[in-house]
């Protein structure tokens, strides 16, 4: 009826070794004589024993519950022999291995039928009194020891039971406290017994689930998995799996359950698996509700993975998607994989003109414009600042990435309004489809490469990328590596394109030069470059300041001498890109370049490009206040180009407006052009302000100016861009 890993287990756990053995017959001083006395006495009462069993079951009658219990052991009959068998045994006493186990199974034997040790005792008390009447013959001696046995063997149960009750107070006591444990740690308990699939769950395990033990159904395995998330189900079989065969020492998994209502709850399974009473396994463990975490979680990986601001795949997950995307693709008949570079193309200006609220309301605007461009199963994501990238999966053919594409960049064609301006955004694209298995940088680069084509294009439309572009971006990279060390290899030169008079009778000589504009030249490789090739790149890497300072006080300084030696009133006209405009140190470094060179600031005029004057940012306007303040002249470059509006050339402090070259010089061809260009300069005169006449090359475009009082001008008719030397010679040469 009992394993013998049962009964290994009891007599281990009372501790029955073959030497704690030997310590109980010590106790009992058990001689060997003892053994031998008995053993030739056992013979003579045989008798004494049939009689003695008859004897017990006509006891037990009087009491039939315990009868009960004892015929529930064994049939009274076979009970009887078995008795028989025993105290034959008893006299025998082999005291061996055989014996231990026999006595431990008679043991459990009772403890599982309910029998207590008080009725044991009992008999044995019983037994003895038979035993001393049939072997002692002084009546009155056997008469007292029968008392005493009684008083004895009272005594025994009543102490037997002392101790197998306080050894279960402090077993409830256990229970009870660890029970406060789980209680305290939130826990639900289960345990399951796997053979004869019973599960049992504590009061919290149901609480968690909003279950009662009814609604839970029958309590067994199948109404626990069906409440575990389908997809987490097999991870679950798995965990139980590899634990129950020994693969893993803890059973350990998290999963979703379902609770009363339908929602789910996270939880942590744990389990230890274990041998039951029959030998079957079973499996205890705890389940904790980790749904706060789980969510913490989520939204921390959440965020690991998208833009904040978008709610778009972030860089992180783009290189995952990438990646994925690069390993499906090396199955065999994967489609087309695309790669599109999306930046847009004035954004650093939306950012700067009306500040970084509008900016990021522009890129969920663009963002969202983007995705709706998209199929299910495209992604996108922001790159970074106003950099997009879309990866199309699956594609038939090449022209799909270039729909796409077009798609986009319609997308944006319609004005944002953003609180009372509208803007119109537009963005370049670089496509790139690469050969299978082509590594993800590489990818991204390629089209990066083919984006910057699309800006060099023109902006506003996509490109392919093709492999000579390799060689493109190189050259870029190494001009742009050049330009920052330009300042120290002293490659910058200023040339000076001078502005007259015009306003009198005419006279090119140099007494008519009011101004001169210094204009930037890099010298690189043997060649010299025109601001339009490499003033992106400086403005790019915010170089432009060093450089725009360099410019500003080798002007001021130049002017000076020239004012010393040739012409006192020259006044010097600088350049400013928008990046020194909002810079908070514009103002400090004119005062330096004035105070350094000796020019008085009155000669100093700083030229704005239209494009750049935007009435929201408040640094510019301070900036050009101040200077206006210090009495330096501001000049609107490039007029008649942008969008100024009225309202705008108002409110900035400006002295002077340059009408932009395109105005004039295709004037002769275009009358409507030429009106334009007329009423530009009598708009500037209305408003106060001094008139300069940009890209003046022939005496028509000069008598037409000069028509309108413009009294300024500056082109080849007068002089190109000089160095400082061919200035000096023009006007040292005498007047003819
Ligand atoms: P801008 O301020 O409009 O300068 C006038 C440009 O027109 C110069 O080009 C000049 O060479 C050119 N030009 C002068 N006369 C004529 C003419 O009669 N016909 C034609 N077609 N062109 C004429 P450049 O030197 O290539 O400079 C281009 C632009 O680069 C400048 O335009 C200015 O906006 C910018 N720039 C030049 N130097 C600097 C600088 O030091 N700092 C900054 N931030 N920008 C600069
Ligand atoms: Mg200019």
């Amino acid at each position: 009826m009992f394993s013998e890993e049962k009964l290994s287990a009891l007599i281990a756990s009372i501790g029955l070794n073959n030497q704690a053995f030997r310590e109980r017959e010590r106790f009992m001083d058990w001689q060997p004589e003892d053994a031998i006395y008995l053993a030739q006495a056992s013979e003579n009462v045989q008798q004494q024993h049939i009689d003695f069993i008859k004897q017990l079951h006509e006891h037990l009658a009087q009491f039939p519950d315990i009868a009960l219990q004892f015929q529930q052991a064994q049939s009274s009959e076979s009970l009887a022999t078995k008795q028989e068998q025993y105290y034959q045994q008893l006299w025998q006493s082999p005291h061996d291995e055989n014996y231990i186990k026999d006595r431990v199974r008679v043991g459990l034997t009772h403890q599982a039928i309910g029998l207590k040790p008080q009725w044991y005792l009992g008999s044995y008390r019983l037994y003895l009194d038979t035993m001393l009447k049939a072997v002692c013959s002084d009546a009155e001696q056997t008469q007292l020891l029968s008392s005493l046995l009684k008083a004895v063997f009272l005594d025994m149960s009543l102490a037997i039971d002392s101790y197998a009750a306080a050894y279960n107070q402090r077993l409830e006591e256990n229970q009870a406290r660890f029970a406060r444990a789980m209680r305290g740690a939130n826990d639900g308990i289960w345990e399951w017994e796997i053979d004869s699939d019973r599960l049992h769950v504590s009061n919290r395990w149901l609480e968690m689930l909003d279950l009662t033990a009814e609604e839970l159904g029958v309590h067994n395995s199948n109404n626990w998995m069906s409440r575990i998330h389908h997809d987490d189900l097999p991870l679950v079989r798995k965990a139980l799996g590899k634990h129950l065969s020994g693969h893993s020492q803890f059973l350990d998994c998290e999963h979703r359950i379902r609770k009363k209502n339908g929602d789910y709850i996270w939880v942590s399974l744990r389990g230890f698996a274990s041998t039951n009473e029959q030998g079957g396994q079973r499996i205890s463990g705890s389940q904790a509700d980790i749904s706060e975490r789980k969510e913490h979680e989520q939204r921390m990986s959440y965020a690991a993975f998208h833009d904040p601001l978008t709610g778009l795949a972030n860089r992180r997950q783009l290189d995952q998607l990438l990646h994925d995307s690069m390993q499906r693709s090396q199955q065999a008949g994967t489609r087309e994989t695309a790669l599109l570079f999306i930046d847009l193309d004035n954004f650093k200006q939306v950012n700067d003109n009306y500040g970084h609220k509008a900016g990021d309301f522009l890129l969920v605007e663009i963002a969202r414009r983007l995705q709706n461009c998209l199929r299910p199963g495209d992604h996108l994501g922001r790159f970074g600042g106003d950099e997009f990238v879309v990866l199309l999966d699956d594609l038939a053919c090449l022209e799909d990435a270039e729909h796409v594409a077009q798609r986009m960049l319609d997308s944006l064609s319609s004005a944002l309004r953003i609180d009372d301006h509208l803007l119109s955004v537009s963005a370049s694209i670089g496509i790139t489809v690469l050969p299978h298995g082509t590594p993800p940088n590489e990818l991204l680069q390629a089209a990066d490469l083919a984006l910057y084509q699309a800006k060099m294009a023109g902006k506003a439309q996509f490109a392919h990328y093709t492999k000579d572009m390799h060689l493109a971006t190189q050259e870029l990279q190494s001009k742009q590596a050049a330009l920052t060390k330009g300042l120290a290899n002293k490659s910058f030169e200023l040339l000076y394109q001078p502005i007259y008079s015009v306003n009198q009778e005419p006279k090119h000589d140099s007494s008519a030069i009011y101004a001169v504009e210094a204009l930037l030249r890099w010298h690189h490789d043997g060649h010299c470059y025109t601001p339009d090739s490499f003033l992106d790149l400086l403005e790019d890497s915010d170089e432009i300041l060093a450089v725009g300072a360099w410019v500003l006080k080798s002007a001021c300084s130049t002017v000076r001498q020239w004012q010393q030696s040739f012409i006192p009133q020259l006044h010097c006209s600088v350049n400013l890109s928008y990046k020194q405009l909002r810079s908070p140190h514009l103002v400090s470094l004119m005062k330096t370049a004035l105070e350094s060179s000796g020019l008085l600031a009155k000669f100093l005029i700083i030229e704005i490009t239209e494009q750049h004057l935007k009435p929201d940012c408040a640094q510019s306007l301070a900036n050009l206040r101040e200077l206006s303040q210090l009495g330096i002249q501001i000049a609107l470059d490039n007029f008649g180009m942008g969008q100024a509006s009225l309202g705008y050339l108002k409110r900035f402090p400006l002295n002077i407006l340059k009408v932009d070259k395109s105005l004039i010089s295709n004037t002769l061809q275009d009358p409507l052009l030429k009106d334009f260009g007329q009423a530009m300069i009598s708009l500037g005169h209305s408003l106060n302000l001094k008139v300069i006449a940009e890209g003046i090359e022939n005496t028509d475009q000069l008598s037409l100016i000069q028509a309108r009082q413009c009294e300024f001008a500056q082109g080849y008719l007068f002089s190109n861009p000089l160095t400082a030397q061919q200035f000096e010679a023009l006007v040292s040469t005498p007047a003819k």
